[in-house]
């Protein structure tokens, strides 16, 4: 559909990712607002194209060929892809977000999971909250790694540290984070998990989305009949969480985060530094 531009970016290429990644920030803001019990996933989907397209922005899922949407929304055993329907949230769902915006021309990719409460089922909603926090935190030491990484990989052995540190889950392997940039998905592959050989230097000009995708059991998926929906093949729940992250001269700053990621990085003491105007 659009051109893909370079591994690393020009401070100015940079600069342009800022507004796609603050509409995207919107759009998933508005979302999170909206949902309760009862709402249907094709009711988010509406509430975050329009605040997309009120920005003069594009909803870039729909660039991807044969896909209609604005966002994919995936419950409970579904990790990614799931397509807005008629389905309606129910209490004690844990519900995966993912949503993308273009603006001229260029990219921003992000998500979040939250768990639906349900006073009747405390057990469950407690098991999905400690998956949903473990998937959260293992996005942001991601993140955090990228202050200090010299290579792409050593964003997925942060992941993966991570995830050990907070219980026995299971890391996706079928799906990975990527490039993001006049593409939503460019090189290079962005993986969640230790991986051997090498990978692109992290440097200057470096804009990638981190998305770990975290279960409560197997990381084995299927697709559903949909055509998109990722299922985990033992039913267990997953969650969801990604930003789009760009690194730059002076340091680096999450694209799809209000405050450039100032409040997940603290933990981990890095200061997100904006991207200088031009
Ligand atoms: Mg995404
Ligand atoms: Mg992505």
């Amino acid at each position: 559909m659009s051109a893909r531009s370079g591994l690393y970016k020009s401070p100015d290429q940079l600069r342009a990712m800022v507004r796609p990644g603050l509409v995207t920030a919107a759009a998933l803001d508005a979302v999170r607002d909206a949902i309760q019990v009862g709402v249907s996933t094709l009711e988010l989907d509406a509430i975050a194209e329009k605040v997309i397209r009120d920005s003069g922005g594009i909803p870039n899922f729909q660039l991807e060929p044969g896909y209609r949407h604005t966002l994919c929304t995936s419950i409970n055993d579904a990790v990614v892809h799931g397509v807005p329907s008629e389905l309606r949230i129910a209490a004690g769902d844990i519900v995966s977000i993912d949503c993308g915006a273009a603006v001229d021309g260029w990219n921003g990719d992000a998500a979040f999971s939250l768990v639906v409460p349900d006073p009747a089922r405390p057990e469950l909603v407690a098991r999905r909250e400690a998956l949903n926090t473990a998937t959260e935190r293992s996005l942001w030491a991601g993140i955090a790694a990228l202050a200090t990484a010299s290579v792409v990989n050593d964003i997925g052995a942060a992941v993966e540290a991570s995830i050990e540190g907070s219980g026995e889950y299971g890391i996706i392997e079928d799906f990975a984070g990527h490039g993001i940039g006049r593409s939503m998905h460019e090189d290079p592959e962005v993986y969640n998990f230790r991986v051997r050989g090498g990978s692109p230097k992290v440097k200057p000009g470096l804009a990638v989305a981190i998305e770990p995708m975290i279960t409560l059991g197997s990381i084995e998926t299927h697709e559903l009949a949909d055509g998109w929906t990722q299922v985990t093949d033992d039913g267990s729940d997953a969650a969801h969480w990604e930003h789009s992250v760009a690194v730059h001269a002076d340091g680096l700053w999450v694209l799809t985060a209000e405050d450039g990621g100032a409040a997940g990085l603290a933990p981990f003491g890095v200061v997100p530094v904006p991207i200088r105007a031009l």
